[in-house]
């Protein structure tokens, strides 16, 4: 079995539409693959019809920002209700927010370079969870960086004077409200230093004891020495480990299958849902 639990699509930062992601995932041999667009269901329905149609397993889930000792995380919520109004009501804060933080960095880069809300505007598909990929595109577009790559390394990089955070709930909390909507959460590459500050064990540990089901070890993001370091601690603490590309189509080098869950992970977190 081929499972890749983690990729995005057009409904937040990915270059493919839903079906494309499916058809994509399909044609790299995965038999089951997640989509997992940031504070978004959207993309859900689309992917499903997808996936029936080319014969592989999707798993519905959402990339949801968060908070963990002061730094933006993201926890994987798998198999959610996607109808919970408590999960809703926070997706739907986090992508107004979005909004208010992408335009106030827009305003502090435009102070310095040629670069208008209407630039980025073009470069959001209809309905897409707002990132900072989305100023990466804009910038491209207006020729001040050669490529997303280039933009996050520079103006929209953590460290940037140009970089504005977003509202982000406690990680803690999500992960109860995770749970209550019947879903398996899943903390995406923990220690991916190349995006800034990253948490320490004794938060992972905390996490765990709010009811945390796995790790993502294995990302593109992290090092051999951050994977090993990863397996250890889901050892000590009970959690399952996992895989995933982080696939985003053409907008990052992430090949979809380039990491994989081994199928009895899978298993062993499904039966973790409640399925409706
Ligand atoms: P945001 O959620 O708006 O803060 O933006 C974070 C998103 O940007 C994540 O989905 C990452 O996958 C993406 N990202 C981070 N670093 C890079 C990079 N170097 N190139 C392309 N996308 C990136
Ligand atoms: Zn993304
Ligand atoms: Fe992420
Ligand atoms: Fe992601």
């Amino acid at each position: 079995m081929r499972i890749d639990l983690h990729a995005h699509s057009t409904a937040s930062d990915g270059t493919d539409t839903p079906a494309e992601l499916v058809r994509a995932a399909a044609a790299a041999g995965l038999d089951v693959v997640g989509i997992t667009d940031h504070d978004t269901t959207a993309g859900w329905d689309d992917a499903a019809g997808a996936a029936r149609d080319v014969g592989i397993e999707l798993v519905p889930g959402v990339e949801i920002s968060c908070r963990l000792e002061g730094i933006s995380v993201h926890l994987l919520a798998l198999l959610i209700d996607p109808d919970d109004p408590g999960l809703r009501a926070e997706f739907a804060a986090t992508r107004d927010d979005r909004v208010r933080r992408a335009r106030r960095m827009v305003g502090l880069i435009a102070a310095d370079l040629p670069l208008t809300w209407d630039d980025v505007l073009a470069q959001i598909p209809a309905g897409a969870t707002v990132g900072r990929p989305h100023l990466a595109d804009a910038l491209v577009a207006r020729g001040h960086v050669a490529d997303r790559d280039e933009a996050f390394a520079t103006l929209l990089h953590p460290g940037s004077r140009y970089h504005v955070g977003h509202r982000a709930p406690e990680s803690a909390a999500v992960v109860r409200a995770v749970r209550a909507a019947g879903g398996v959460p899943v903390m995406a590459h923990p220690l991916a230093a190349r995006r800034g500050r990253v948490v320490s064990d004794a938060a992972i540990a905390r996490l765990a004891d709010a009811g945390l089901a796995a790790l993502e070890a294995d990302h593109p993001d992290h090092r051999p020495a951050e994977r090993e370091h990863l397996r250890a601690l889901a050892a000590r603490l009970g959690l399952l480990v996992t895989g995933a590309s982080d696939y985003h189509g053409t907008g990052r080098p992430n090949r979809l299958g380039e990491n994989l869950t081994p199928g009895a992970t899978w298993q062993a977190l499904a039966a973790q849902a409640r399925r409706p």
